[in-house]
């Protein structure tokens, strides 16, 4: 596995590092963002144990290529805040529209790069969806029809199959969120992106596992990892 670290927006107030794996063999192209939201620190340390364990070779992808941006906002992280304006609004809602954020811009223009098949988009939400279905803590989320769903729904059972408690169990959403990083990917370079999000009332640490969990499972499942 050979490994590059790069910054993202490297002459913005917003420049932040993002790190490419690429495997011995070929294989597709896996995108991992997280930070987007600048509170969401269960889904931001998971990325970055990710990275760690990665560069320490503690992890390792055999096929294709990863891309990770463990900490997208580094600015509304420092506050722990959302973010003003919400980031997760502002990527291009059509293939002929622009960002309507340098940071969104950024990202979107290392998407439109590489076009990974598979992008996933780290967040933590409120409540668990086990309790109320209006609430997205503990659920993944994909485009409705997106090829991507049966893969969800998989990856879903199993790791419920690994949860005792059940109202720590994760939900599917079918959600189109124009705006968002997840859509702009699905909707102008087709990949089957998808959300994650963790509940942020749940442990810390529980939360930091579910997280990378998740993302190790999609890997394997999409051939980057054995
Ligand atoms: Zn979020």
């Amino acid at each position: 596995m050979f490994v590059k670290k790069y910054i993202l927006a490297s002459a913005t107030p917003f420049a932040t590092p993002y790190y490419i794996f690429t495997g011995q063999f070929p294989g597709p192209v896996f995108m991992v963002v997280s930070g987007i939201h600048g509170n969401e620190t269960g889904s931001i340390r998971a990325a970055q144990e990710l990275v760690n364990m990665l560069m320490r070779r503690e992890l390792s992808i055999q096929k294709g290529t990863l891309i990770i941006v463990p900490l997208v906002n580094i600015k509304a992280y420092r506050k722990r805040s959302r973010g003003v304006p919400d980031l997760n609004r502002t990527f291009p809602r059509k293939s002929n529209t622009t960002a309507r954020h340098p940071l969104a811009a950024a990202l979107f223009q290392l998407v439109q790069r590489y076009r990974p098949a598979w992008y996933l988009d780290l967040h933590e939400a409120n409540g668990l969806s086990q309790r109320n279905a209006k609430r997205l803590g503990q659920t993944l989320i994909i485009q409705p029809g997106s090829r991507g769903v049966s893969i969800v729904r998989h990856i879903i059972k199993n790791i419920n199959s690994s949860i005792a408690n059940p109202a720590y169990r994760f939900n599917l959403r079918l959600r189109e969120l124009p705006g968002s990083s997840r859509t702009a990917t699905a909707r102008i370079i087709g990949a089957k992106a998808v959300t994650v999000e963790t509940c942020w009332s749940l442990e810390h640490a529980l939360r930091v596992n579910y997280q990378k969990d998740i993302v190790c499972r999609f890997l394997k499942i999409a051939g980057l990892m054995s």
